[in-house]
């Protein structure tokens, strides 16, 4: 399930800082934090019918990161708004789009690692690129669980979605090593916690679970699904999930902005069987496609 380049992408207009660039001129500097430490943090965003879904959670969600690591001389939400309306615009886009939006902590006057160095604000980069959900939703994917564990709060919060991908990346290249197509990464307690990329959700005899958001980045889709599961009546609870739990339930399936609601039919081989026949993942997408309009602020 590896993407291909989009012909339709070659003639980007990718905002950086303060202004639009054709994407073979958008670069940020060799000194900006990003380069130098990874010091930054994002969002990816969906566009659908001429409208930016769930902004507000994700304006939410980076303001609180870059709070979290003492970002100085932020944009505002309503720059921030104004630039991603701005780069649609000039791309002439409304649907099937992804944006991924990038806060770094700005150029720095010198390489080092002290935010001090940095005098110049933030670098805000916003790349528009049509991007259909990356996974294969119809038929689900296949993943492993991962030697590579996902952060604890003790070491490096979950909760501040921030640029330094490398524990998920080499979790990625173990589910690349083993043929699947994404990797499941446990907390440090051996329990569940979500895949490379995504959160993950199961259910059994129709009753719905994920994981705490302890370990995991709390999903802006996965809090959607929590949500609209209450609003159905359906039974969902947070849980401490153990392998085993996952490997014998009715539907696993995966959450995120870059490809929505994707079942997964294997986990380390065991083969996900609905044996009880209860589904619960058709209404909670047929629910989720329903909020997109009332849900999306209109470029
Ligand atoms: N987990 C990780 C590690 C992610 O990078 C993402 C995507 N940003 C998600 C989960 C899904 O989050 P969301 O639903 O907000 O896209």
């Amino acid at each position: 399930m590896l993407q291909k380049f989009n012909p339709l992408n070659k003639d980007l207009q990718i905002w950086v800082k303060d202004r639009l660039y054709h994407r073979s001129e958008a670069k940020v500097s060799v000194f900006d934090s990003v380069v130098q430490g990874g010091d930054a943090v994002w969002e990816g965003l969906r566009i659908y019918k001429g409208g930016i879904f769930v902004l507000d959670r994700h304006l939410d969600r980076l303001m609180s990161s870059a709070k979290a690591m003492h970002f100085q001389n932020v944009p505002t939400r309503e720059e921030i708004t104004a630039a991603v309306k701005e780069t649609l615009k000039a791309n002439n886009m409304t649907d099937g789009v992804h944006v991924r939006l990038t806060l770094t902590r700005g150029e720095k006057i010198t390489s080092g690692m002290d935010p001090r160095l940095n005098q110049m604000g933030c670098t805000l980069i916003i790349v528009p690129e049509y991007k259909a959900p990356v996974y294969d939703n119809e038929h689900g994917i296949k993943i492993i669980t991962s030697s590579i564990r996902r952060n604890s709060p003790a070491h490096l919060d979950s909760k501040i979605h921030h640029n330094n991908l490398i524990n998920n990346i080499l979790a990625k290249i173990e589910s690349n090593v083993a043929g699947a197509d994404a990797a499941l990464m446990l907390d440090a307690y051996g329990f569940a916690s979500e895949l490379n990329g995504t959160n993950i959700f199961m259910s059994k005899k129709g009753i719905l679970y994920t994981p705490f958001a302890d370990a995991c980045l709390p999903g802006i889709t996965r809090g959607l699904i929590l949500e609209i599961a209450k609003e159905e009546g359906m039974e969902i609870y947070e849980k401490n999930l153990s392998l085993t739990e996952l490997y014998s339930a009715d539907e696993v399936f995966c959450t995120g902005t870059m490809g929505e609601l994707t079942p997964i039919k294997s986990i380390d081989d065991r083969l996900i069987e609905n044996e009880n026949g209860i589904k619960t993942m058709p209404q909670l997408i047929k629910a989720f496609e329903a909020k997109i309009p009332e849900y999306s602020v209109r470029i």
